[in-house]
């Protein structure tokens, strides 16, 4: 997919109309189209990057800031007690939009939703831990 047709970089170009949260030079924050709670939305630098590895480090400080002040507007609109950042990055890993992409998701205590990286049974989590050990990490 070139420039033109991806879905983000209409929407950094303004083609496809968003209520933007948050913006500065680089980057830009959107609500989800599709949001798994209220509040999930989306930062993304304006210019197309594929990946999270194809963002240039000097970006660094600028997304930090995107990223930050967008979760903060958030908890405080959504009365939020914290949040998810979520970057899914190549399709085995469930990227459908192939412009890096970073999920803010406003979670409260008990909500019951997804995102729990600790759901693994005792006996997985040993598996993984033991092949790790054996590969050096
Ligand atoms: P991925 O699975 O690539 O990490 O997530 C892509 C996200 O982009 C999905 O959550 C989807 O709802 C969102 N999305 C796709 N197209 C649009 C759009 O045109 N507008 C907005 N606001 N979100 C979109
Ligand atoms: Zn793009």
């Amino acid at each position: 997919m070139n420039n033109k047709e991806c879905v983000f970089c209409k929407i950094a170009r303004g083609e496809i109309p968003v209520e933007k949260i948050y913006e500065n030079d680089n980057f830009l924050s959107f609500p989800d189209a599709n949001p798994v709670v209220e509040g999930h939305s989306l930062v993304i630098p304006k210019k197309h990057f594929k990946t999270l590895l194809d963002l240039s480090n000097t970006l660094g400080a600028e997304l930090l800031d995107c990223l930050k002040k967008t979760s903060v507007i958030l908890l405080d609109k959504y009365k939020a007690e914290g949040f998810n950042v979520v970057s899914n990055n190549f399709s085995s890993a469930g990227q459908a939009v192939h412009h890096v992409h970073f999920h803010i998701i406003p979670r409260r205590e008990k909500d019951g939703k997804i995102l729990s990286l600790h759901d693994l049974k005792d006996s997985e989590r040993e598996m993984w831990f033991l092949i790790m050990s054996l590969r050096g990490f």
